[in-house]
Formats: C-alpha cells, structure tokens, sequence
C-alpha cells in the first residue's frame, strides 16, 4: 500500500513511522526548504507520552526536555507578582521545543521528504480505488493513501474539503513565537518560565540551552487578520513594557523564523472524503489556550495507522473508526480551550491581580492540585481503545486523562 503524507510535522512524522513499520512504501511532502526545527515550547504528556514510549522515544525526549519547576509573573523591572512551583504536581510533563519533538520522532523514519513541495490538485474518481496527486514540482503520485498533516492551514483540506474559513473557530487573540540567540537575554531570563501581562498583553519567555530564549507574546484582538509586518507590530505593542523586551524584540526575525499566526481551534464534521483523511491541527487543533495539541497529534498517528492496520482493506470503515476514537478527546480538549480564554492575557487589571491571587493561593496547602486541576482537560483515552481492544470488550473505553 501506498501512502503520501503533506506535511513532515509531528502527526505527519509519526504516522511515517508507524505506516512503514507495517510495510507501506511512504513518501513525505513539506512546504518548508528544510526541516522546521525550533519553533515554541510545548508542554507534551498524556496520550502524547505513551504514544511516545510505544514508539521507543522518550529516553530521547527526556535528553531533550528543560527543567520546568516554576512559573513566575513578572512587572515590567522583571520583579516577581506571583510564582507557582511545579516540581510535584508536574513531573510527568515533558517541556520541550517543538521542533526538538518533531525532529526526534524524524530521525527514526527513513521515508523520503520532498522538501520545498506541497500537494497543488486531488482526483479522485467515484468507484475507483486510490488517489491521483499532482505535487507543485510538476510530478504526479498514484496512492492508495493521501494524509492531510499539514497544519492548521492545511493544503489538502483547502482542496478537498474547502476553504478554511468554514473550519477555523477564532479565539480572539494573535500569537507570536521566536527564539534569540542572546547570552544576556538568555541569562536575565532564567530557567523558569516567566510572563509578563498588561491589559490584553501577554509576553512569556523561557532561556535554553546554549545561551539562547524562547520567547511567546499572546494578544487580544477582535480581528483575525494577520497584520503586514508582525514584527513591527510585535514591537510597537510589546517594546515599551520593559523586562527583557525590548533588548529580545530588537532581535526578531521576519517569518518564517518568527512565528505568527491567530489562535483558532479547526472544526470539521468528517475527517476523511474517500481516500484522503486529515491527521493532527489539520482537522483537530485544541489551541495553545487547551494545550495539548501535540499530545493528540501523536494519538491521532497511532490511531489512525492502528484502525488501518486492522481494516484488511476497508479503507473507509478504517477512517470512521479513526475518527470515531479521537473525536471525544478532540471535543472535549477544545471545549476545556475555550473556557481557558481569557486567563493567558486577561482583559482587565482586576482579572490581572485576580489570576495573581489564584496562583498565590495554590501555595496554600491543596491549592497546587486544586489549581493545576482547572487547568488541565480530562478527556477519554482514544489510545485505550484498539482494533484489539474493541473485539475483545465489545467497544468499551474506560481510560481517561487528566489529573
Ligand atoms: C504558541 C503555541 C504553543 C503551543 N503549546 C502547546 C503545548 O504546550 N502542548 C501541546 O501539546 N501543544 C501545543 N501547541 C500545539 C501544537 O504545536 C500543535 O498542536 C502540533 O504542532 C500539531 O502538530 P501537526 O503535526 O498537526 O502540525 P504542525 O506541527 O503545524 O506541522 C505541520 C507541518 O506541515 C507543514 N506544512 C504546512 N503547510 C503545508 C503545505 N501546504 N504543504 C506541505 N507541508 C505543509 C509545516 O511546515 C509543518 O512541518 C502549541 C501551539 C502554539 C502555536
């Protein structure tokens, strides 16, 4: 059986790894020149982890992971408000870049990548089986499979289900990430994750290795619309509140090394339409308010490749079923997102010094479980459920996330 899989993310990566250990010839196809390294950091754990240990993987991950024990919010002096350690309540959380992730699970795929190439037209003819591809370089693939891995602004369901428009659920903010190569940023940050809030403002920054940050700014605004110079913008809302701002914003990069995009969650009745399935953010992104998001990708690759495993041919009834075992999680994920909109970058100074009074309060003996509860999703376990599984306990799923 044949496979094409556009986009060489997290999904696309571990579907990869998963489809050509059970003997499908795959092929990768990425938009980007090379491999996306670096990018943002993601807290990975849940479904994504066990995903990651049946995959031989987290030795790695835990090689790559930074220690993460305490966020602290900070004035614009860099002066603590409020502080919330982790290490108890939080050791089973991987904090990681999420290029680090995608690029572990890529280095045990041996599929090739089209780098530079993405997927430009889709036939698929009624009653025949397979789909026919035409790639942007101009050559034509005959699959049995075509994935839609590419992301939240995915290529594939933009031609086989539509625009986007009709898909994306705008969560009232902008996000923007970048990473600077500066010892002294790197240093005035430190190993903790630090934010700073203003009304409808959120900057949050984390140092790395070799002397370098990440830095995420989060912002309010009821229009989607991209603006034309992010980093100019980038500089005109977040340069003038002091910490380490302005010296990190003097250093940011154009895109794509500056990533800027407005949140959305993606909403689809179907995922799949004959031979073309979507996988990961294309068909299911949570949000980085839910979190997450890379944790169901992965589960998502598991699922998928699992159901078409046991399918013996039965394509379509592999997908529904697919489907069926990742939507819960994927809802209620996305319902959990929604409800955590309005802490990242609170509105208002009163809900700013109310958030800090929460976070102050879960020093407090049974606050930290009390607090980390509301901020994790407990969703059913899509993993517990496998083609095995279903035979033997009659569809039943009993497994399920969250502290
Ligand atoms: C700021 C931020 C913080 C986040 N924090 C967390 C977190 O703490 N925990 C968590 O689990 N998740 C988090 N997420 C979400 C997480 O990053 C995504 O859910 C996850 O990356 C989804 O994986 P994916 O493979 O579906 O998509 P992606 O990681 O977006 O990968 C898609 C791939 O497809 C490629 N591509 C795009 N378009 C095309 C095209 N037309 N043709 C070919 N290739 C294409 C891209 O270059 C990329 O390589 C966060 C997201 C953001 C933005």
């Amino acid at each position: 059986m044949k496979a094409l899989i556009c986009g060489a993310g997290i999904a696309g990566c571990a579907l990869a790894w998963r489809l050509e250990r059970a003997g499908w010839d795959v092929e990768l196809v990425e938009r980007a020149p090379a491999f996306r390294d670096g990018g943002y950091m993601i807290d990975f754990f849940g479904p994504g982890t066990a995903v990651a240990e049946r995959m031989g993987l987290l030795p790695r991950l835990h090689e790559l992971r930074y220690p993460f024990s305490t966020l602290e919010y900070v004035d614009g002096k860099g002066m603590r408000t409020s502080r919330l350690r982790m290490t108890e309540d939080f050791t089973e959380v991987i904090s990681l870049l999420r290029g680090d992730l995608a690029r572990s699970i890529y280095a045990e795929v041996s599929s090739p990548v089209r780098y530079g190439t993405t997927v430009e037209a889709v036939e698929q003819a009624d009653g025949e089986a397979g789909v026919s591809v035409l790639l942007t370089d101009g050559t034509r693939r005959q699959v049995d499979l075509l994935v839609g891995a590419d992301g939240v602004h995915s290529r594939v369901r933009e031609l086989v289900f539509g625009p986007e428009q009709r898909y994306l659920r705008y969560l009232g903010h902008h996000v923007a990430a970048f990473i600077v190569d500066d010892a002294e940023v790197s240093r005035r940050t430190g190993a903790f994750y630090r934010m700073l809030t203003v009304p409808g403002l959120m900057a949050g920054a984390y140092a790395l290795r070799g002397d370098r940050a990440a830095l995420m700014f989060l912002r309010r605004d009821p229009d989607p619309a991209l603006p034309d110079d992010p980093a100019v913008t980038l500089r005109r809302d977040y340069g003038d509140l002091g910490w380490i701002l302005p010296d990190a914003l003097r250093q940011c990069p154009q895109p794509p090394d500056l990533y800027y995009d407005p949140v959305t969650q993606v909403e689809m009745e179907g995922w799949s339409r004959g031979n073309v399935v979507l996988l990961g953010d294309a068909c299911q992104a949570v949000s980085l308010f839910a979190g997450h998001g890379a944790a169901l990708a992965m589960a998502g690759a598991w699922v998928l490749a699992e159901e078409l495993g046991a399918a013996k041919g039965d394509m379509a009834g592999a997908m529904a079923r697919y489907e069926e075992r990742m939507r819960p999680a994927v809802t209620q994920t996305q319902e959990f997102g929604r409800g955590f909109v309005g802490w990242m970058a609170p509105g208002s100074r009163w809900r700013i010094a109310a958030r800090d009074w929460l976070v102050r309060a879960a020093a407090l003996p049974g606050g930290k479980r009390m607090l980390m509860k509301s901020l994790t999703p407990t969703f059913h376990d899509p993993l517990t459920e496998s083609a095995t599984d279903r035979v033997a306990v009659g569809g039943s799923s009993s497994g399920r996330w969250g502290r």
